[in-house]
Formats: C-alpha cells, structure tokens, sequence
C-alpha cells in the first residue's frame, strides 16, 4: 500500500454518511477527496446546450504520474482560475465535476463507491478501479487550446 497524500484518518467515524456537508471539519472535508484527478482535466461547454465534454488536456500543474496536483498549497499562485471547492460552491459546480466525484456524490444524496480510499484505507484502490486520470493526461502547455476538442475522452467511471 502506497503512502496517502491525503489525510484520511482525520475526524469523526463514517462522518460522510452522517452529517451534511456544511458540517464537515475542514480536515473531514480535505479527506473527502478520492484523488482521481479528474477535476483538474480541462472541459469544453457547449454554449447553447450547456452540455460538458472532458478532454484529456490536463492543468499545466497536473502531474500525471502521481495523479496530484504539483504545488496543491500554492496552486492559486499559478492557476488563479483552480477552484477552491466549498460546500457552498457545490451548487454552482456540481454539475460540471466528474460524476464519480466524492463531493458531487453526496452533494446529489449517494454514497461513495466502494473503491473510495476512505472505504479502502488504501489510495491505489481510486487508481485500481480505472476511474482516475492517472496515466491518461496531456499537459495543456503540448496542446493548443483550439485542438483541445481533438482531445475529448469518455469520463472514466
Ligand atoms: S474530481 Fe473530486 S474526488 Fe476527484 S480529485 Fe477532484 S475533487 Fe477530488
Ligand atoms: S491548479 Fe492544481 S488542483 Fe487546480 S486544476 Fe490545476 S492541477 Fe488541479
């Protein structure tokens, strides 16, 4: 089992199904995050139908070997348009995250799937389950934005 970036064994047991996400510590809240690295690919919106496209193209800072964000404290510095998601942000973003993602799952009322890493204990099992974007990406500083279209992917899920 490989070391967790992300602290899991912070807060109050199973608190994912028992309190709103208003409610979670920050820590709780940090620890919701399953590491798929889907939200840090880029998206094309489609303006009259609003419907969204994933593309391969990953954020300058994505590393794809680790599946993490390269300077994740610092990141606005760099990327001043990255998303810091909020409880509140949930309801102007949940429907553009990716639909196996921790935060959009209990914001829609469902449970994390199984192969969740605070089910798990173990952050391989996101990778293992073929839903993150672990080896998938390309680095938007290699791709024009105008070819990004080029570069659309079904969600792994
Ligand atoms: S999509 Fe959601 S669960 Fe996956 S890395 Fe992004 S915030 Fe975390
Ligand atoms: S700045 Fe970091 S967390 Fe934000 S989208 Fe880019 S890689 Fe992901």
């Amino acid at each position: 089992m490989s070391d967790d970036p992300i602290r899991r064994q912070v807060g109050r047991p199973r608190f994912w199904e028992r309190f709103a996400l208003e409610d979670l510590s920050s820590a709780e809240w940090e620890a919701l995050c399953d590491g798929c690295g889907k939200c840090c690919l880029n998206k094309l919106e489609d303006e009259d139908t609003g419907e969204i496209a994933l593309t391969r193209v990953a954020c300058r800072l994505f590393d794809d070997g680790s599946c993490r964000c390269a300077q994740y404290e610092i990141r606005k510095q760099f990327v001043p348009e990255c998303v810091v998601l909020t409880p509140e942000k949930l309801r102007e973003t949940a429907y553009w995250l990716p639909q196996t993602c921790a935060y959009r799952l209990l914001y829609e009322g469902r449970p994390l799937y199984p192969w969740h890493p605070l089910l798990t204990g173990d952050p391989e099992t996101v990778h293992e389950a073929g839903v993150s974007a672990r080896d998938l990406t390309v680095p938007e500083f290699e791709v024009d934005e105008e070819d990004w279209e080029d570069h659309i992917i079904e969600e792994p899920t």
